[in-house]
């Protein structure tokens, strides 16, 4: 009788088989999940229906950096991805505080509290821009 309002219930539901380690990280992708609709079929292989909400390497809460996969898309691109980022040793992509635009930033410069911007330009404006406006 109740099989409908059952089925509807079932969507927010977390995934259990996400094993991130980061808190944060599980906190964007429960965000995501509440903005991007899932479709009716994975988004990579067109195939078979989207299990997973995957991520393309970008965390943040742009939605395009964001997919509908099924479970073999999301287990064989997951792990490319990985190799991806093993091979850059450490790093990640993030948004320039200036411009927003992306690019790769590495610990040892992020750790020296340089980096936060993509470019030496952009470090400059926004350091004038802090001075000016006093936004931090
Ligand atoms: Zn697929
Ligand atoms: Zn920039």
């Amino acid at each position: 009788m109740n099989k409908l309002i059952k089925n509807s219930i079932n969507v927010g539901k977390e995934n259990g088989m996400w094993k991130g380690d980061d808190v944060s990280m599980d906190g964007l992708h429960k965000w995501i999940h509440r903005r991007l609709p899932k479709p009716d079929l994975c988004q990579n292989c067109k195939k078979k229906p989207p299990i997973d909400l995957a991520n393309k390497g970008i965390y943040n809460r742009e939605l395009k950096n964001w997919w509908w996969l099924c479970r073999s898309c999301h287990m064989e691109l997951d792990g490319r991805l990985k190799r991806l980022h093993k091979n850059k040793k450490t790093g990640w992509m993030q948004k320039c505080k200036y411009c927003d635009n992306e690019y790769w930033m590495i610990p040892s410069i992020w750790k020296k509290g340089r980096g936060r911007m993509c470019s030496d330009v952009c470090k400059v404006k926004d350091r004038k821009r802090n001075k000016d406006g006093r936004v931090i």
